[in-house]
């Protein structure tokens, strides 16, 4: 067969919505293209396996962006943990190495790129593993055009231009080299400044926005990037409706089969997170209806015993909280609609679908978002387990510096515990702000949580405020030093501050 596309990807493909890819293979089948794709390529021959594609190769990395795959986050190798069953598959940046495969063997194929990896390092970007500040992607990789963001659109749209021999300019959710900035574009300080001055690295940062045409010189080109194009509620219906397989081969994965995925988007704005430079800072929410005709059809598969693994976004609780009067940020916005009412109304009628036992909440939620009536909905009908929640610290400057410093967390816990339901925790050390001092508060007020056994050591990952903070020592809008761990030693030792805090809570308790 002759395939029109030709997806390359570093991770496993499996028929599913929670797969990017296995989207874009529906969407595009269903315009009448033939999809093919390639998983896991092991050396430059394997992108040759299914010919060369009448349009394009796609190229992503997958859901997770390959060095944080392949290094902890005190940069290790994970293939020399004995104590991990780790797959050595995909290479160190994977998009640049599968680019430079396809160009070897076909060298004039229009090669698209897309995903985490590729989306987050579109612009200018600090590169934790080099320690060094590094050119957009498409400047190291050979290929044509980067579809940033989850890019159903942006790919319809490719593959309509490529098979028309029109341009691939000006496409919303994309971004090119070009030799000219267009009138329209905002000009984002140039690859020499950023590599002279931190401050202006900072100036970048507050300048980066999914809403923005943007251009960026580097060397005597630049990259430009139009802005993301708008999804709707009826999109999201769309590419949910399509009769997805389910069956999921990968172990860490399979117990979510039978996961809904309701919305997209997150107004969170943590300053550690990308999120908002994917899948964007508004949310938009499938409609009740969409979601549960999905659920009517999974009640439906032969193999399916009665349990929706989650029903769940980037965070839970924020289906429903869909608002675009302007383009502020929403977390304290008067106007957000706070009371959970869609979500509760979702809840209740899933749960009263016919074959389904239970419908679980295992997304984590925002707890500074959630109504009382949501929390007794959630406690008394939706938990398996335990609840998970990431304050991510306890200190208060160190949560102002993450843009976590919101909600109250003791009440939350009350609230919680009087309704009889166990919670779960998630904290990050050695984050900008946060020095060993700060790691002796987080470790001495997490003594007195139960199930706070999660504690990550912060990654700098592409285009993150944080990672801005980590590389220049300065917070981006104010240009105030910040304190920074940079040394492997302060890093490994909060962290050995926290799990040995935790390990003697252990013993304790088993007297
Ligand atoms: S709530 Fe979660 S998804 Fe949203 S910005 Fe924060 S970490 Fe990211
Ligand atoms: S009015 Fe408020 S909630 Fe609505 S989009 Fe603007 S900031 Fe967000």
């Amino acid at each position: 067969m002759v395939y029109d596309i030709i997806f390359v990807i570093g991770e496993m493909f499996f028929d599913h919505p929670l797969s990017g890819i296995a989207i874009l293979k529906r969407l595009l089948s269903s315009k009448g293209y033939k999809v093919g794709i390639i998983e896991m390529p092991q050396k430059d021959e394997d992108v040759m396996k299914l010919g060369k594609p009448n349009l394009f190769f796609g190229v992503s990395s997958g859901s997770i962006e390959s060095m944080v795959r392949n290094y902890t986050p005190l940069k290790k190798s994970r293939k020399e943990d004995k104590n991990l069953d780790y797959d050595e598959s995909v290479p160190d940046r994977a998009v640049i190495v599968y680019s430079n495969w396809i160009k070897k063997h076909f060298k004039d194929s229009v090669i698209v790129l897309g995903g985490t990896e590729a989306s987050l390092r579109r612009f200018v970007h600090y590169d934790y593993w080099e320690n060094k500040l590094r050119k957009p992607i498409l400047f190291d990789s050979r290929a044509d055009i980067v579809a940033y963001g989850s890019a159903e659109k942006q790919i319809v749209e490719i593959a309509e231009r490529i098979r028309d021999k029109k341009t691939l300019k000006n496409i919303h959710g994309t971004c090119i080299i070009e030799k000219e900035v267009p009138s329209s574009f905002d000009e984002l300080p140039s690859y020499d400044e950023v590599l002279d001055s931190k401050e202006r690295f900072c100036d970048m940062q507050n300048m980066l926005s999914n809403n923005k045409n943007l251009a960026q010189k580097i060397d005597n080109r630049y990259i430009l990037q139009y802005k993301s194009p708008k999804y709707t509620s009826a999109d999201l219906d769309l590419y949910y409706s399509f009769p997805f397989k389910r069956k999921i081969p990968s172990k860490t994965l399979s117990g979510f089969e039978f996961s809904v995925v309701t919305h997209r988007g997150c107004i969170g704005e943590c300053n550690f997170c990308s999120l908002c430079l994917t899948q964007g800072n508004k949310i938009v929410s499938r409609s009740e209806e969409s979601i549960l005709k999905e659920i009517e059809r999974i009640a439906k598969m032969p193999h399916f015993k009665g349990n929706i693994d989650d029903l769940g976004g980037p965070s839970a609780n924020m289906y429903g909280m869909d608002c675009y009067q302007c383009e502020k940020s929403c977390i304290d916005c008067s106007k957000l609609d706070r009371s959970n009412k869609r979500l509760i109304s979702l809840m209740r009628k899933a749960r009263n679908i016919n074959r389904v036992k239970h419908v679980f909440i295992r997304s984590g939620i925002r707890y500074d978002l959630a109504s009382p009536d949501y929390i007794k909905e959630v406690a008394e009908h939706h938990i398996s387990g335990r609840l998970k929640i990431a304050p991510e610290h306890v200190n208060e400057e160190v949560l102002r510096l993450m843009n976590k410093n919101r909600g109250n967390l003791t009440k939350f816990i009350e609230l919680f515990r009087k309704m009889g339901k166990e919670l779960s925790f998630y904290f990050m050390v050695a984050h900008p702000g946060s020095g060993i001092k700060e790691a002796r508060e987080l470790a001495y007020t997490i003594k007195h949580l139960k199930n706070a056994e999660s504690i990550q050591v912060f990654i700098p990952t592409p285009m993150t405020i944080s990672t801005c903070m980590y590389y220049t020592g300065l917070e981006p809008k104010t240009k105030k030093n910040v304190y920074v761990p940079y040394t492997y030693n302060e890093k490994k030792v909060q962290k050995r501050i926290v799990f040995n805090n935790l390990r003697n809570k252990q013993r304790y308790s088993k007297k």
